[in-house]
């Protein structure tokens, strides 16, 4: 069986180390926003090329906490694609604030930067970008949108640890940033965790603040904050993790090539990439009109696939006043997307199996 993600066989390979981090913690008897916050946040700061790096509880929570803290409220508007996981609308209703939708481009699934401007009214706070299934979006446009209507830029990297655009990575591209480190992610710890990466010291020190009751002195609330902290156990991890983070990429970056010059089957579009350093890979998304036989056949064949995803956010339950929109490209994709295994720790012979099975469809 050809496993999606076999995390157990990626975390193994730091075992000892685990091991070891682990008993310190239990025998020092701090378990919260302690050293090993500290020098993570430090370690992850310096690796995205930001000043500042805050440890939360999990992704969503980085990515709420973010738009609490700008302070952005009911009636305001934040930009947003209609293709991503369902975290980042979450993020942006919890606050009370109003997602506005906008399409993918159908060849990279990311937003298409040419169909922002057109959504921004005097209400837009901000635009989120989403580096969806671990490719950087084109900034560019973003950038210039952003300074000419005066708006924030807050990325949702959480597929995206690592991939650089522009010389700059993911978590550096805007004003801030929200990272998951849900164990299936690319930097992944043993349960929840996230952070927020910025330059903006003021915003940094207010999450600081929030993650933790809203206080910075214990007792003493200066916001009305939540708990969402990360844990010791996790930051020790992460910081074990972390050094080895561009190699697991590059890993990933050479199945994600493998697969693109060796998968020929007219039944299967695959993803374009613009840029190799831009995309991290976090899954391997292909297209074909009967995604259920496909991935049937799969099954049969000993490959794990996982869909992400089977139903946008505009259409979930969930969010009945959305129901009502029409966003065709983003629909085609969740009726069309299937993600094959990709992995730091596939084996050659793994993944030239996935080819040949994938061919033969
Ligand atoms: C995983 C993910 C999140 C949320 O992260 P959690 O740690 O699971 O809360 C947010 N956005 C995207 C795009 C994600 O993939």
């Amino acid at each position: 069986m050809i496993k999606f993600l076999d995390l157990e066989k990626i975390n193994n390979r730091f075992r000892k180390d685990f091991d070891e981090k682990i008993k310190e913690i239990l025998d020092s008897g701090w378990y919260l926003l302690g050293k090993n916050v500290e020098s993570f946040e430090q370690n992850f700061a310096d690796y995205c090329g930001t000043k500042y790096c805050v440890g939360v509880g999990n992704g969503l929570d980085a990515l709420t906490l973010i738009i609490k803290a700008y302070g952005f409220k009911e009636g305001d508007e934040i930009i947003v694609p209609a293709n991503t996981y369902i975290a980042t609308i979450l993020a942006i209703t919890y606050n009370g604030c109003t997602p506005v939708l906008v399409e993918p481009d159908i060849n990279t699934y990311n937003i298409d930067p040419d169909l922002i401007e057109e959504k921004i009214t005097d209400k837009t706070r901000a635009i989120m970008p989403v580096h969806l299934y671990g490719q950087a979006v084109e900034m560019d446009k973003i950038w210039d949108l952003a300074k000419k209507y005066n708006l924030k830029i807050i990325e949702d990297s959480a597929q995206a640890h690592g991939a650089i655009y522009q010389g700059k990575r993911t978590g550096n591209l805007g004003d801030a940033s929200g990272f998951s480190f849900y164990p299936g992610k690319n930097l992944g710890c043993i349960g929840d965790g996230g952070c927020v990466t910025t330059n903006d010291k003021e915003l940094a020190d207010k999450i600081r603040a929030i993650r933790n009751y809203g206080s910075n002195i214990k007792y003493h609330n200066i916001y009305q904050g939540v708990n969402s902290r990360l844990d010791e156990i996790h930051a020790a991890v992460l910081n074990v993790k972390l050094p080895y983070l561009d190699e697991d990429n590059q890993r990933r970056r050479e199945i994600a090539e493998y697969y693109l010059s060796n998968i020929k089957n007219d039944k299967i579009i695959m993803r374009k990439s613009y840029s190799d350093k831009a995309n991290v890979w976090h899954v391997f998304p292909v297209r074909t009109d009967n995604r259920d036989e496909f991935q049937q056949y799969l099954k049969d064949n000993d490959i794990q696939t996982l869909i992400h995803y089977p139903i946008p956010p505009h259409k979930q339950e969930c969010y009945k006043e959305l129901n009502k929109l029409s966003l065709p490209v983003t629909e085609e994709i969740h009726k069309t997307i299937i993600s094959i295994p990709i992995s730091p720790v596939m084996t050659d012979n793994e993944v030239q199996k996935v080819v040949e099975i994938v061919n033969k469809y």
